[in-house]
């Protein structure tokens, strides 16, 4: 996982500072600028009140006919949307337990060609694709290689869900598992495979991106972090498959059985509005956006390129995130429920999308935030 954005607000600061700053201090998490979560404590509130607004949109019935342009409007009615799809929670926590059996899973590690591996294991029979490349990191050259699964749909277009597949490099030396951070999510993508195999999907592709090399090997920075899915997203913009992404969905971190994904800002808006209304079709929108911050991400490089994004990240793991990078992160703290949860609102979320969920057709004016 990806580092929160350090916050502005100092005035915020005092109001929950023992709470946050003393708890990461003591895990020593370096990396980790809490003083957002702070913020994200006033604001908490705010986006609380922005998503009972969405949610309250998206309660009254669908009208059918033609698919709409904007977010939280009016999508076909259930029936002509395509059938639902749901992930096994029991595959996917086996999954993840499989992931975690590897061990740990840094860049130049054993356990990291295993997970390659296992992936294509998995994938076995599937459209599957190595995308290898040289990072230039400031421990010298990694060999790496995002792997993308392909599934391929009816309607022209092409929807992205990504995971990381390593874990942090830092802890090399420690028995990080990465339980939450790496596995649960990588394990999802899975479980999804699973759904979308053998299937004809009526809709838009669906590519998995199995992302190398997102967490930082000395220290997190523009340059130091994100290396599979900076390398994906500058190919993709190359041979043109950027143009036809309509969405990249990310997934980090939602296997924590106390799950709370919060309202990423570096999001596309409309995108994360049509999650929460995914969410919120299923029952599941107490589990989402009660939050919001900005996090850095694998998405962040398909943003910078123009493609929809939404980060789906629990990033408060722990009791002020005392799971987060550190050899806690194991699998008693994780839940199948959430890995179920994450899952089906993702597949929701695609099925709103090729129902015509998307960006507004014609320029709005900005919400004011
Ligand atoms: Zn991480």
């Amino acid at each position: 996982m990806s580092r929160i954005m350090a916050g502005s607000v100092s005035v915020i600061r005092s109001l929950r500072c023992t709470e946050f700053c003393g708890v990461s201090s003591a895990r020593g998490f370096r990396t980790l600028r809490w003083l957002p979560l702070v913020l994200v404590a006033v604001l908490g509130c705010e986006s609380s009140k922005k998503a009972n607004e969405v949610g309250s949109q998206v309660s009254q019935p669908p009208a059918s006919g033609s698919p709409a342009s904007a977010p939280g409007a009016a999508l076909a009615a259930p029936g002509t949307m395509g059938p639902s799809l749901r992930i096994d929670p029991a595959k996917a926590w086996q999954y993840t337990k499989e992931i975690v059996a590897i061990g740990p899973r840094w860049d130049g590690s054993q356990g990291q060609k295993k997970m390659g591996e296992y992936i294509h294991s998995r994938l076995k029979g599937d459209q599957v694709e190595e995308d290898p490349f040289l990072a230039e990191t400031p421990e010298g050259k990694f060999t790496m290689r995002n792997i993308v699964a392909k599934f391929p749909g009816t309607k022209d277009g092409i929807i992205v869900l990504g995971s990381h597949i390593d874990t942090n490099y830092p802890l090399r030396h420690t028995n990080f598992v990465g339980a939450n951070d790496g596995a649960s999510s990588t394990a999802l993508l899975l479980a999804i495979a699973d759904q979308l195999r053998g299937k004809k999907l009526e809709g838009y592709s669906v590519w998995l991106a199995f992302l190398d090399g997102e967490e930082a090997i000395k220290s997190w920075s523009d340059t130091d972090s994100l290396y599979g899915s900076r390398h994906l997203a500058q190919k993709w913009q190359q041979d043109g498959t950027a143009k036809k992404i309509k969405a990249f969905i990310l997934a980090d971190m939602i296997g924590d059985a106390d799950l709370d994904i919060l309202r990423e800002l570096h999001s596309t808006p409309w995108l994360e509005d049509t999650v929460l209304q995914a969410a919120t079709r299923l029952g599941y929108q107490s589990y989402f956006f009660a939050d919001s911050n900005e996090i850095e991400d694998d998405h962040l490089p398909f943003a910078k390129i123009g493609v929809p994004v939404a980060d789906l990240i629990d990033y408060t793991y722990g009791y002020g995130g005392a799971y987060h990078h550190t050899t806690e992160d194991t699998l008693d703290k994780l839940s199948p429920k959430s890995l179920q949860i994450t899952g089906d609102v993702i597949l929701e979320t695609i099925r709103l999308l090729n129902a015509g969920a998307g960006a507004p057709s014609a320029p709005s004016p900005q919400k004011a935030q």
